[in-house]
């Protein structure tokens, strides 16, 4: 059954383009911009941003795990698709059946990258790896101390190909701590060099190293090695830059529901689980079907906000599981039926991803990619 709830997330085609041209016209044509589409798209669609990405020409999609890259290789059969946090025991058939681009580090998965290339037998060509360097993370990546052991095996004879030294910044908005770890880089990628491999790709830095000028120095790097610089840009295809706003980036997901009931209640009256609001005056209530089963944080009760008829109304008691009620005393004429914005500009108003993340502690990516699967994502414009 199509969902019928109303409560679901509008993603606008034409900002997701505006800010991938932005983001690509930034990039120059010396760099290989890959965009990253993980965790559903940070939460817009993997489908939909996916084909719009390819359309405009991306030729390069990120994704974290082989599940995704098995579902978008069914929608871009021709993208190089780059998963990026390894894989499991029984995935390597699927990278190489499906023709997905692992990104690598440990002796384990070249073994089993190794047993599923000779057994699908079909690929003449070395097959293609991006190998992670941990440069000051201690998140993913190689031990640059045993870098030599894995490209040992990496050599002519081998039936994988090291089409990209990769490695990701920890600091990326600080360019001291990102320094460091570009040292690293460059002593693991002259290693690579010296044995005579050469990677088309030198793979570094996310949307900050774009964003912000001189965040890192990979270009320099990458020539230095004749390779071409990758940079993988996720959360500023999505309109939020990890620094300033300055960018001209633009939200590509609003987020929306309708006032289902209203209610008054008398002065001295309580509101929601465990009372925490108390109306002070005789108030208005509208109810909202969103909660936060929905990915609407809990800790917004009694500090968030939404948007109704271009004004904002304070969200009054906890949030539930599936409901929300916002005081509307101030609003007039809020009806049933009422479009209300949770993220997204309504009037001269807005609510921003960021402004929620601020609210509740955390950052715009994880209340992106929080809003729940149950809520329908709806292609717009
Ligand atoms: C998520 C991710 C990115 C993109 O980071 P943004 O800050 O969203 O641009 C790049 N590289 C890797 C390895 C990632 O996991």
């Amino acid at each position: 059954m199509t969902p019928t709830r109303p409560t679901w997330a509008e993603v606008s085609r034409n900002r997701l383009l505006h800010n991938y041209r932005l983001l690509r016209d930034l990039a120059g044509t010396q760099t290989e911009l890959l965009a990253v589409i993980k965790a559903n798209a940070y939460g817009h669609g993997l489908a939909d941003c996916a084909r719009i990405l390819a359309a405009e020409g991306a030729h390069w999609l990120g994704v974290t795990s082989v599940e995704e890259g098995v579902a978008l290789r069914r929608i871009c059969p021709q993208a190089r698709i780059l998963v990026m946090a390894g894989i499991f025991p029984a995935e390597a058939e699927a990278v190489v059946e499906h023709r997905l681009t692992p990104v690598l580090w440990e002796p384990h998965h070249l073994d089993w990258l190794e047993h599923a290339v000779r057994r699908h037998g079909k690929t003449a060509a070395p097959f293609p790896l991006h190998l992670e360097i941990d440069t000051g993370m201690s998140r993913q990546g190689a031990d640059p101390a045993c870098l030599s052991q894995l490209l040992d095996r990496l050599g002519p004879a081998s039936p994988l190909y090291l089409e990209a030294v990769m490695t990701h910044y920890h600091s990326p908005q600080n360019p001291e701590a990102t320094h460091l770890q570009e040292r690293a880089l460059a002593a693991a990628a002259h290693a690579v060099a010296s044995r005579g491999l050469q990677p088309q790709f030198l793979s570094a830095g996310s949307s900050a190293a774009l964003l912000l000028p001189n965040a890192d120095d990979s270009a320099t790097l990458a020539k230095q090695i004749s390779a071409r610089r990758m940079l993988r840009t996720g959360i500023a295809l999505y309109g939020y830059a990890p620094c300033s706003d300055s960018a001209n980036l633009q939200p590509v997901l609003s987020w929306k529901t309708r006032v289902v009931s209203l209610r008054e209640i008398d002065a001295g009256t309580a509101v929601g689980y465990d009372a925490t609001f108390t109306a002070q005056r005789p108030t208005r209530l509208a109810l909202l079907p969103a909660g936060y089963a929905d990915g609407l944080s809990r800790l917004l009760s009694n500090r968030g906000s939404v948007l109704l008829r271009g004004q904002r109304g304070p969200i009054a008691g906890r949030i539930s599981m599936d409901h929300t009620t916002v005081d509307v005393t101030n609003i007039p004429g809020v009806s049933i039926g009422d479009e209300v914005i949770l993220i997204g500009q309504q009037g001269g108003e807005k609510i921003t991803a960021a402004d929620l993340a601020q609210l509740t502690g955390t950052i715009p990516y994880e209340v992106l990619c929080g809003i729940a699967a149950r809520v329908p994502r709806i292609l717009v414009d």
